[in-house]
């Protein structure tokens, strides 16, 4: 797995992505994504990827964006503990006075 971008949602040329499914003695059925103009103009570089790939992709991707997520509300919840814990001392002293 080379493309590590998730579900194509455009080709470098800005045209829309295309599921096709496969008809090759390889890959019978197999889903994939294409550029339409790629399908005319082979010989050019287009975007070509197999959707079980893709899907692959989005799915490792999604559990990288979760984990920093998850590292984010920590940070959060730590910060958000000391800023507590900050007024509270803060009240108790003025309490004190
Ligand atoms: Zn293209």
């Amino acid at each position: 797995m080379t493309n590590n971008g998730g579900i194509p949602s455009r080709c470098w040329g800005g045209k829309g992505i295309v599921t096709y499914v496969s008809k090759t003695e390889e890959n019978p059925y197999r889903r994939f994504f294409r550029c339409e103009i790629g399908l005319q103009r082979k010989k050019e570089q287009h975007l070509f990827k197999w959707v079980d790939e893709a899907l692959l992709d989005e799915i490792e991707r999604m559990h990288e964006q979760q984990s920093i997520m998850a590292e984010e509300i920590e940070d959060l919840r730590s910060s958000l503990e000391k800023t507590v814990e900050k007024v509270v001392i803060k009240h108790k002293k003025s309490e004190d006075v």
